[in-house]
Order: C-alpha cells, then structure tokens, then sequence
C-alpha cells in the first residue's frame, strides 16, 4: 500500500461557514471507494490510487459535520484523560477519587475514602507517575497472571500458553498470538475487577479461536455473560485510563 501523507488538507476556504482546518492523512491504496475515520485527533482518509484532489476534497467536505463532532467529543475525552498530579481526579474502579501526595520515606499507594494517596519523599509528578505505574504492575501480576493461567486450565489450553506479558501499549487492552502469547495492558487495573475478567476471559478464550467468530463470542460469553456491558462500559471510559 502506498502512504502519501498530506498535512494539513485545508479544503474549508469554499465553504460559507469558517471551518477550523484540521489534520488530514490520506492512505492510498488498491481500493475502489473512499472512506474515513479519526484516529488520534487526526482525519485519515483511505482512498484509490488515483483519487484526485477535488474528489478527496469533496468527500472530506460532505463529511464535514460528522468530522467536526467526532473531533469535538475527542477534545472532550482528551479533557478527562487521567494526569498523575496533585489535586488531580483519577477514575479508578468506577469511582472519582482525588489524587494526594503525602510526604513519606516509605513508598506507597493507598485507597483511603475518596483519595487516591500517593506517599514518597520529595514527590514529584514524574516520581508520583511511576509509583503509579509500579503499583499497577504489581497489582496486575498478582490480579491478570493466575486468573489467566487458571481460566485456561479450566478450558483445558493452559499448555499453549507460552507466556503472558503485561505492557502498557498506546489503545489496546489485550491481545494473543497464535504462538501462544497473551499480552495485557496493565492500565486494565484501574478498571473494576467484573471488566478485568471480561478482559482476562477475551484473551484466553483466543487460545480456543483465533478470531472473533460466533463461536469464539460463545465461549466468552459461557463464560462471561454479562460481556456486552463489559465491552460498552470499556468503550465508554476506557480514554481515562491512559496517562
Ligand atoms: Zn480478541
């Protein structure tokens, strides 16, 4: 596929209302029609090879409206995004909390009431970050590791489990190779424990199906019943998590 990358595509000067340009990425390639998604804050536009111009122009133009509520509803999002400050909210188990810095030799989180408690000396945001960080690791090593492995020993398939990685990646909650590698965003831990094992019976259930057929979707849900409003709850804030 060729990637041409155009940016900014500023098609609003022949529009009567004043248009805020905005980042357009246009991704040729050996397709017949036109069709585009926001990804990141930025517009992509997938398109043929031979798509001029007036005709990016216009299919951009015709989308206009539902471009700029998409972009609007992610400014929004961005606002929530989780920051690792004092005084600052975190959504962690589906409940607000307060983040405070306390003064401390000993390094800590605690839950304490509707504050998020992060004690160490001479805090910083930068240190605060990565006692976050390092908390959420331990917590999902001790959480994500046995479930997983259990879960699969249940089903039968621990013995294709080659490994199982935690990692913060940039959008995903999990995932698994056909090696036998399941791979799972630490961040899920901020999440209540009913999505965490939503997320935990997803991958392990790919050990079974590699793909997300009718009986893949049977499994998880003989598993996890209630998995549509685990899977509408993530998408709905899941962007308060990264930081
Ligand atoms: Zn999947």
């Amino acid at each position: 596929m060729s990637k041409t990358r155009i940016l900014p595509l500023n098609f609003g000067g022949r529009s009567k209302a004043p248009v805020r340009a905005f980042d357009c990425e246009i991704l040729r390639s050996k397709r017949k029609t036109l069709a585009l998604y926001i990804q990141h804050k930025k517009v992509v536009v997938r398109c043929p090879l031979r798509a001029s111009k007036a005709e990016l122009e216009e299919f951009i133009g015709s989308n206009q409206g539902w471009i700029e509520g998409r972009l609007y509803e992610e400014s929004l999002r961005d606002k929530e995004a989780l920051r690792i400050e004092r005084g600052a909210k975190i959504f962690y188990r589906a409940r607000e909390l307060t983040i405070v810095f306390k003064e401390g030799r000993k390094q800590r989180v605690m839950v304490m009431g509707d504050e998020f408690i992060i004690q160490g000396h001479k805090l910083t945001a930068a240190k605060a970050q990565i006692q976050v960080e390092d908390f959420l690791i331990d917590k999902a090593s001790e959480y994500i590791l046995p479930r997983a492995r259990g879960l699969a020993r249940h089903l039968g398939v621990e013995h294709k489990i080659t490994e199982i990685k935690l990692r913060k990646t940039k959008s995903k909650w999990g995932h698994c190779t056909s090696t036998g590698i399941l791979q799972y965003n630490w961040l899920i831990m901020l999440a209540p424990f009913s999505i965490i094992d939503y997320m935990i019976t997803h991958e392990v259930c790919h050990l079974l199906h590699m793909d997300h057929s009718q009986r893949f979707w049977n499994q998880v849900e003989a598993i996890c019943p209630d998995c549509d409003h685990y899977i509408g709850w993530l998408k709905e804030h899941e962007h308060r998590f990264w930081f």
